[in-house]
């Protein structure tokens, strides 16, 4: 059997529980993402503040592979798991401030938070995430959005603060390039968004976050555990479209099955392992190419 790495020893253990950081071994994935798929990682640590943060990093940093996770809804891991740590960021990270038309909110907190907070604050601009679950730290790296006029998280950003190589760095929006779905904030950790919103004058913010609600709930599988979309909407076509037209919605693969609702949701049944999934993956991206003669892009991040 495979040794295992064991990076983090018992005096660093000690010196992380001690700043309030959640140590677990062999924490089974699947416990943490949307999909409900994922073996064990060698450590998962939850880390309270900057400054355990920063302590963290200092003990990791050249040592050990880690990965930062968010709520785990745009995620697939494998099977086997992760051989490294995985880093979840909770406590102050999930707290904001508001100031004027400003909030400044922790890389951990829930956009469903974040809207509530707009919604106490008569602040408005951000109503289309409504639906997208996940972190403020995860929608921003993967810029979420809807994909329809500018609605994307990274319009209404104004700065971001983000830990790259054991360093607080703040960055203006302008210095970021966000694109369909993604950024270049690769290799950091943000920490903070700072966000700057308009005033809610009609007050008609928490009907916009109801209707969007209502439209998702019709058109995608919330009922069972996904990973929203699996593959990027390729320019000029709609992958899930694709995908039915190809035939492939209700397609199952052990427990793993294209949703019959949304072609580009695969939705857990129950059980179903990463190898199901991935087999789904590359069976849509065949059949797609074969009858379309278009390249599927995957969206979710394989983690192993
Ligand atoms: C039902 C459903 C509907 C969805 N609808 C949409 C939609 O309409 N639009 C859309 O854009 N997305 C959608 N998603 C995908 C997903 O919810 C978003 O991408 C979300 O923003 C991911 O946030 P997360 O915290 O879950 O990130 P995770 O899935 O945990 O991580 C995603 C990526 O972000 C990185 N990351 C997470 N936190 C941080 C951080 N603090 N610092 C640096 N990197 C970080 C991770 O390393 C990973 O690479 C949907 C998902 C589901 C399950």
């Amino acid at each position: 059997m495979e040794k295992r790495r064991r990076i983090i020893d018992y005096n660093l253990i000690k010196i992380l529980s001690s700043l309030g950081c959640k140590i677990l071994r062999d924490e089974l994935l699947l416990k943490h993402c949307s999909f409900k798929i994922g073996g064990p990682a060698d450590f998962f640590i939850e880390i309270p503040n900057e400054c355990a943060l920063l302590e963290f990093l200092k003990i990791v940093s050249g040592f050990d592979k880690y990965y930062i996770l968010g709520k785990g809804t745009n995620v697939l891991f494998s099977d086997e798991g992760y051989r490294g740590i995985v880093v979840y960021l909770t406590e102050d990270f999930k707290k904001s401030y508001v100031f004027e038309n400003q909030i400044s909110c922790g890389g951990g907190m829930l956009i469903s938070d974040l809207l509530k907070t707009t919604l106490k604050n008569n602040l408005t601009g951000l109503e289309y995430l409504a639906g997208i679950p996940g972190t403020v730290g995860g929608a921003v790296y993967g810029n979420a959005g809807t994909g329809i006029k500018n609605e994307w998280i990274s319009t209404s950003i104004n700065s971001i603060e983000i830990y790259k190589n054991l360093e607080k760095q703040l960055i203006s929006k302008e210095k970021i390039r966000f694109g369909y779905r993604e950024s270049e904030l690769e290799d950091c950790i943000i920490t903070k968004v700072n966000f700057s919103l308009e005033r809610s004058i009609k007050n008609d913010s928490l009907e916009k976050i109801c209707k969007n609600m209502q439209k998702r709930l019709k058109t995608q599988p919330f009922n069972m555990p996904n990973a929203g979309s699996i593959f990027k909407n390729p320019s000029g076509f709609n992958a899930g479209k694709l995908i039915e037209y190809a035939g492939l919605k209700g397609k199952r693969i052990g427990f793993a099955q294209v949703s019959e609702l949304h072609g580009n949701f695969i939705i857990n049944r129950g059980g179903a392992i990463a190898k199901d999934v991935l087999y789904l993956i590359d069976l849509i991206k065949e059949k797609v190419k074969e009858k379309f003669n278009v390249n599927l892009e995957t969206e979710i991040k394989m983690i192993r």
